[in-house]
């Protein structure tokens, strides 16, 4: 028996999700296929997603409008940049409590098998908006890309007159910060130490 193309084509573009596997897929589809009010609830949520929210123009974060909500408050310490690789850091970090500076998302961090060079990132806005910043704290994840991201980085901004960091050893390796506990994070943010050390 051939299942309905719809289904299929439904199944196809969730198991394009991260973390949803064809199995997981077929499943949720399903359940979409069968529960109409689902279905419009989530249709509905996705246009409103896709109408409102978009990427902060300054430090690449998620918006909704021009300017993320950090780079809208005027408090924020802006001598201090956290380098992070997604929102989902940015929403980490800001759980812990323990930072006041700014953020700047690059979307990625560096991985040549993946096809993912420099230019896959958002570092020529880093290097754009240095201008009375003191401080760039590295805090992409202690896994090998991520150490190769920071020591890119470390490189690219010797010269620029800025301090260069990454958050204290502590955290554990090979993760990821989203995953990281907030007393860990808070921990390894308030003890920084220099770049490539
Ligand atoms: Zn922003």
């Amino acid at each position: 028996m051939k299942q309905p193309a719809a289904l299929v084509a439904l199944a196809r573009a969730l198991s394009r999700l991260p973390g949803v596997g064809p199995k997981t897929a077929q499943r949720l589809a399903l359940t979409l296929a069968l529960d109409k009010g689902l279905a419009q609830e989530l249709e509905e949520a996705l246009a409103e997603s896709r109408a409102r929210l978009g990427v902060c123009r300054v430090c690449g974060n998620l918006a909704e409008g021009e300017l993320c909500p950090v780079c809208a408050d005027e408090t924020r310490d802006r001598s201090i940049i956290a380098v992070v690789e997604t929102p989902a850091d940015v929403y980490a970090i800001e759980k812990s409590g323990e930072f006041r500076g700014v953020y700047h998302v690059l979307g990625g961090v560096l991985n040549p098998l993946e096809g993912v060079g420099p230019d896959e990132l958002n570092i020529e806005g880093l290097l754009a908006r240095l201008e009375g910043v003191e401080e760039v704290l590295i805090a992409t994840s202690m896994t090998v890309e991520g150490e190769a991201t920071a020591a890119y980085l470390g490189e690219l901004l010797k010269d620029k007159g800025v301090r260069v960091t990454r958050p204290a050893y502590g955290l554990p390796a090979g993760g990821s910060l989203e995953y990281v506990d907030e007393v860990t994070l808070a921990r390894a943010l308030s003890h920084r130490r220099p770049v490539g050390e």
